[in-house]
């Protein structure tokens, strides 16, 4: 016979997915609705309301996508190309690539522009990319996981606004932590996710975008033969299911019949983001904000080094250099096993040089911090890395002291 789930209670300090509110995990209890149901359609409007706060946007289009994070990019992606069409994907980490990969596989001309993962961009040399190579969309990463690096958007949003191009940014580890200014950055279409700093369980993406691309959407707009026969397009967009066109028709009065709306997932991203908005929106990022100083302090009181450009940290991802002659895979073991903590390790160029220390959404509270940071250092410490021992949350208490 199986036995009933037992799950380890863990304090997770990866960039995602993060431990959810206890209010998040009980919502996710509430009784099935059907996705008709006036009661449930007044669930869908507020989430939609909810859902532009973090993204500071006036657009008339935002909800959530049911799948995670990845389908939200592949919406925006597929949404506005076609064949042949020019996409620019300024790369300074791994998920830029994964833009790079859906926009292939959409069959858009992908060009790179490429540098090291150590820092961001001057958003000069994109805009003078974008003068070169003459691309209809401009996708990029906002905050990028895979090397705790983020990137300032306001001088490119302007450009593309400009000279008619679509700006696409994944604010997937950013939405929620730090701010994401989609309107007054001139982002067109902007993607977000729930496990991230939102702390709601994986499963959803949540997508704002303005009425340059509804146009584009309009225009490609399809509808199921099994409906209707008069709605048939040459140029519809080639996935049913992440179609925006029909989404936004589902989520509008229109409520044509798409797919079934994931109840319990919306009853989780309600609360998740009520919560957000009761908090305050800049509380949350204050809260961040002095969460990562305290990591921070912390890590360099140990007398370890962090990877890349600090300028450009974003605050919710914090990358160590993992010290010569440790096993980063045995100091991560030794905190999950023995001290229920988990951390990140990275991907591709910086696999086993760096670990990453998340500061998301619920799991950016103060005693995760200081817990995290006194597993850390005794098992650097068992693994014989030479650190000054009992500093690093002495520092990060003294963080938290001024800010009191
Ligand atoms: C986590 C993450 C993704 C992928 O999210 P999924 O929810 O796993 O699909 C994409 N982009 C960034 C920047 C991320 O941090």
């Amino acid at each position: 016979m199986y036995s009933e789930i037992n799950a380890p209670i863990r304090t997770i300090m990866t960039p995602g997915p993060v431990e959810a509110h206890p209010r998040v995990l009980r919502a996710m209890g509430i009784p099935i609705l059907g996705q008709f149901d006036p009661a449930f359609l007044k669930i869908m409007d507020e989430v939609k309301e909810m859902i532009k706060v973090p993204f500071q946007t006036k657009n008339e289009q935002a909800f959530a996508i049911d799948g995670t994070s990845r389908s939200g990019l592949e919406a925006a992606l597929i949404g506005l190309i076609e064949p042949g069409d020019k996409v620019l994907i300024p790369a300074y980490g791994r998920f830029a690539y994964l833009l790079g990969e859906i926009s292939e596989r959409a069959k858009a001309d992908v060009v790179y522009l490429e540098k090291e993962w150590d820092s961001i961009f001057d958003q000069s040399d994109i805009i003078q990319a974008i003068k070169e190579h003459q691309p209809k969309i401009v996708a990029l990463i906002h905050g990028e996981t895979a090397n705790g690096q983020m990137q300032p958007l306001e001088k490119i949003g302007e450009y593309c606004q400009e000279n008619d191009v679509f700006f696409v940014v994944d604010t997937v580890a950013t939405y929620g932590g730090a701010p994401v200014k989609v309107d007054e950055w001139g982002i067109d279409i902007a993607i977000a996710g729930t496990q991230k700093c939102v702390g709601v369980p994986s499963g959803m993406s949540l997508i704002t975008y303005n009425e340059r691309v509804e146009k584009v959407l309009t225009s490609r707009y399809q509808k199921e033969l099994g409906l209707s026969k008069d709605f048939r397009n040459e140029r519809h967009i080639s996935s049913n299911y992440l179609d925006l066109s029909q989404l936004q028709r589902y989520w509008s009065n229109e409520r044509i019949n798409h797919h079934t709306e994931a109840t319990s997932m919306i009853y989780a991203l309600h609360e998740g983001l009520r919560l957000m908005i009761q908090e305050g929106i800049e509380n949350g990022y204050e809260r961040h904000r002095v969460n990562d100083e305290a990591i921070q302090a912390g890590i360099a009181a140990m007398g370890l080094k962090l990877y890349g450009d600090l300028e450009t940290k974003m605050p919710t991802v914090t990358p160590i250099l993992i010290p010569e002659g440790i096993d980063g895979e045995a100091v991560r073991s030794m905190l999950l096993n023995e001290f229920g903590v988990e951390i990140a390790s990275s991907f591709g160029p910086l696999q086993g040089k760096i670990w990453r220390i998340g500061n998301m959404g619920f799991s950016s509270r103060k005693e995760n911090v200081l817990h995290v940071l006194a597993a850390f250092e005794a098992a650097l410490v068992f693994h014989g890395a030479e650190i000054n021992r009992g500093e690093g949350v002495m520092a990060a208490l003294r963080v938290y002291q001024e800010h009191k």
